[in-house]
């Protein structure tokens, strides 16, 4: 077993899937959760202010989809027909997640879905076991730690807020998500450091992803590629480059 030394390090950057959290927790129980819960949340939530709002956003970004060209369901005013209107909705919200698409409007709605599912117990969030003893003992030790994430801060907030081992959120001093630029891009980590307040090489990410691990370093930050049961195997070649940990207990202190 290798073990990274983190000792001349102030801060610890995290990548969420692949790295804190299963693949498939994203996977198989975040986005099946919206497409079963979809409708009855709609209906559930009809005429109530904050899906109003989403309405309304989702209904801006399907009219800016049809300027673009794209062919997409236009959600009717809301004072249309309750079944017309519902039925919209949620054909636009289905086939945005079937072609993958990440647009605020999206995100908001699921991010709104997915809290009452935590708020409720439905949903916890998950972590490797080894997680929160790693975080702990980084906190002790006076590092920082940092998530950097495709899903939405809103949504990182929840998993971490509510995950098998309970709320770890004291644990976490800040969370970035691709409003600050792109994973694979070497400015994004460049602009998470300034933030931060640290030098780049003070900051270690870890990541499954082994061009994000690139681009981290490209900007001057130690990196260590992280793998996990479910993950994607890495190639020996990238191992070498960047280090692997399988567990977080693999990082040391001293
Ligand atoms: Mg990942």
């Amino acid at each position: 077993m290798v073990n990274v030394d983190i000792y001349d390090i102030n801060a610890i950057l995290l990548d969420i899937e692949g790295t804190t959290t299963s693949i498939s927790f994203v996977k198989d129980v975040l986005f099946p959760y919206i497409r079963q819960n979809l409708i009855r949340y709609v209906k559930d939530h009809w005429k109530n202010a904050e899906l109003i709002k989403d309405i309304d956003s989702l209904r801006m970004q399907a009219v800016e989809d049809l300027k673009n060209g794209l062919n997409v369901v236009q959600i009717p005013d809301i004072d249309e027909e309750e079944d017309r209107l519902q039925e919209a909705i949620i054909t636009n919200v289905f086939d945005q997640m079937d072609a993958d698409r990440k647009t605020t409007a999206l995100k908001q709605l699921q991010g709104h879905i997915w809290r009452e599912a935590y708020h409720s117990g439905k949903i916890e969030g998950h972590v490797y076991e080894d997680v929160m003893p790693a975080l702990k003992s980084w906190k002790t030790a006076g590092k920082h730690v940092y998530i950097y994430s495709s899903g939405s801060v809103e949504a990182q907030k929840l998993l971490f807020g509510a995950t098998t081992y309970g709320n770890l959120l004291q644990f976490i001093d800040g969370h970035f998500d691709t409003n600050i630029g792109p994973k694979k891009e070497s400015t994004s980590y460049t602009k998470i450091a300034n933030e931060c307040g640290y030098q780049a090489h003070q900051i270690l990410f870890l990541t499954d992803i082994p061009e994000e691990s690139q681009a981290a370093k490209n900007a001057g930050m130690k990196t260590t590629l992280v793998s996990r049961e479910g993950n994607k195997s890495l190639c020996e070649e990238v191992v070498k480059e960047f280090g692997e940990v399988k567990s977080f207990d693999q990082i040391s202190l001293l």
